[in-house]
């Protein structure tokens, strides 16, 4: 982890992986005071039907199993947000 407090004139960071911006993702929403409605928002419609299929209508393009991506990102959340 690097310091950049004291480089306010620093240029744009580098693109991120994928790994780093959900890192990101779930760090911020850690912190957020609103991060249990935040969740329960995202969580939202995520079930599993009798395939083991994730039932969000965001993943009709292309199934999900579950938990799909959205559930584990909650999931992260949580865990980085419990004591
Ligand atoms: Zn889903």
């Amino acid at each position: 982890v690097k310091a950049a407090a004291d480089k306010p004139s620093e240029p744009a960071e580098p693109p991120q992986s994928a790994a780093e911006v959900f890192k990101g993702v779930v760090q911020e929403l850690a912190a957020s005071p609103d991060r249990v409605e935040l969740l329960e928002r995202l969580r939202a419609g995520h079930e599993p039907d009798q395939h083991g299929w994730c039932r969000h209508p965001s993943h009709a393009a292309h199934w999900e199993h579950h938990p799909c991506p959205t559930l584990r990102l909650v999931t992260s959340v949580e865990h980085r947000a419990d004591p």
